[in-house]
């Protein structure tokens, strides 16, 4: 790459940071958008290794950017992918209660995603539990029709189609290292030469806390990676699933239990758990690293959210090491599951921003600085909202390059 000089640097070639160079360059078609990304392919991070679902925005509290985002982007989501010719299977989901507390947090649930304006959303009756999903054991479901599965490496490399032909710049293999800034622009250094811009976008996930640091800003967070291991159902099991089955999620715990996921290729994922990873790319249990796992281990916030989720966390570890644990917990939705059904899956690492005082930090969030924007937390259903978040960017960023 030789000395280049852009409008906008975009550094991060997954979901967030596509979909914010595309519709970035479709607003400002005058105006130079480059992407910079250190893989050899785009969403080779989390967006390449998630659970390839569509959510339907239920969770979320109402009012947050989760929830707007999530509700609007499954539908511009799904219509881009009609648009490009990409498959989206309306496969469903069922959330199933099993205890009188589930049944309780069942019933919030259902106000909470009916508040979020999901369509269609409704209590099943036990007849039609069994029509939907004749193997899941529950005393009460919630149904949400919209919820569907997509393959997000297609859609990741139709964004960078789109933002390619509409004359945005791509760079693979490129590296952000170091930043300096005079007079209103940035030169950066990457691996592969420098680059000059004006504004800098920092879409870089489970490095986003590193980059904003190295530009001089305090995102008052630490990104903190867990590990997300599945399994796969057997090819004569995967009879047993025919849409999505998750658990009521239990808030006293910080990530969902592990569920049951069918994909658009015809398999069943099963999990992911969430197991904290000594390395920010450490999809093996044996990766390492002393800068990352430091970063970790040097971080308050860490200590405290450890000291608060002690058994959670050893809970993981044992079902992380014993499949007879990971299929019990299967076993609460599907009970004819056995651990003879299941094969070792595909993992994911999530970037999970956590405060300095131990708290996950819940809500997408999006910081300005001078010449900057930072995606500083855009963890699950980051995938599902990525169009929203993408339009929220690119917007703030359309007002600086033209007010600047
Ligand atoms: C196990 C798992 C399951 C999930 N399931 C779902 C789901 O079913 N549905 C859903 O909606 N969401 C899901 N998510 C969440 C979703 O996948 C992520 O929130 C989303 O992909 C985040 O996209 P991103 O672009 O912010 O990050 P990433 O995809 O991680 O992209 C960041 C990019 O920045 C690049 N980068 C980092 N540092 C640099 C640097 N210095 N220079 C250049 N490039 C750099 C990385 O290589 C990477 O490609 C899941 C996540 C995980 C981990």
């Amino acid at each position: 790459m030789d000395d280049l000089k852009t409008d906008v640097l975009i550094v991060g070639g997954g979901l967030v940071g596509l979909a914010t160079a595309m519709q970035l360059q479709q607003m400002q078609p005058r105006k130079k958008v480059t992407l910079i990304e250190k893989d050899h392919k785009v969403a080779a991070q989390q967006s390449g290794h998630n659970s390839g679902v569509l959510h339907a925005g239920i969770y979320y509290e109402p009012g947050s950017l989760k929830a707007r985002f999530c509700v609007e982007g499954n539908r511009a989501l799904a219509e881009f992918c009609e648009r490009f010719e990409i498959p989206v299977i309306r496969c469903g989901k069922v959330i199933v209660a099993n205890t009188d507390q589930e049944i309780a947090r069942l019933e919030t649930l259902t106000t909470r995603g009916t508040e979020n304006g999901v369509p269609d959303l409704r209590i099943l009756s036990n007849e039609e539990l069994a029509e939907i999903e004749p193997h899941v054991k529950g005393n009460k479901a919630l149904y949400a029709p919209h919820s569907a599965l997509v393959d997000y490496k297609k859609v990741a490399e139709k964004y960078a189609a789109v933002f390619q032909n509409a004359g945005g710049v791509m760079h693979l293999n490129t590296k952000f290292e170091s930043v300096t800034s005079t007079e209103g622009r940035h030169r950066v250094v990457t691996n592969a030469g420098e680059i000059d811009t004006q504004l800098i976008i920092n879409c870089a996930g489970l490095h986003c806390d590193v980059i904003a640091r190295k530009m001089g800003v305090d995102p008052k967070l630490r990104i903190i990676p867990f590990r997300g291991e599945y399994y796969q159902l057997i090819e004569s099991r995967r009879s047993l699933v025919n849409g999505l089955i998750y658990p009521v999620p239990d808030p006293s715990l910080p990530f969902l239990d592990v569920h049951l996921t069918p994909t658009v290729d015809g398999a069943v994922d099963a999990g992911p758990n969430a197991v904290l990873a000594t390395k920010r790319e450490g999809y093996r249990r044996s990766d390492f690293s002393w800068a990352d796992f430091g970063s970790t281990i040097s971080y308050p916030g860490f200590w405290f959210l450890a000291a608060r989720n002690l058994g959670a966390g050893i809970s993981e570890i044992n079902r992380s090491l014993r499949i007879s644990v990971f299929a019990k917990s299967l076993q609460r939705l599907v009970p004819e599951i056995r651990k003879e059904d299941l094969v070792p899956g595909h993992t994911g690492v999530r970037a999970q921003a956590v405060d300095s005082r131990g708290n996950l930090v819940d809500d997408f969030r999006i910081e300005e600085s001078p010449g900057a924007i930072h995606v500083l937390n855009a963890p699950s259903p980051a995938a599902t909202s990525s169009l929203m978040i993408g339009k929220h960017v690119a917007n703030k960023a359309d007002l600086r390059i033209n007010a600047d």
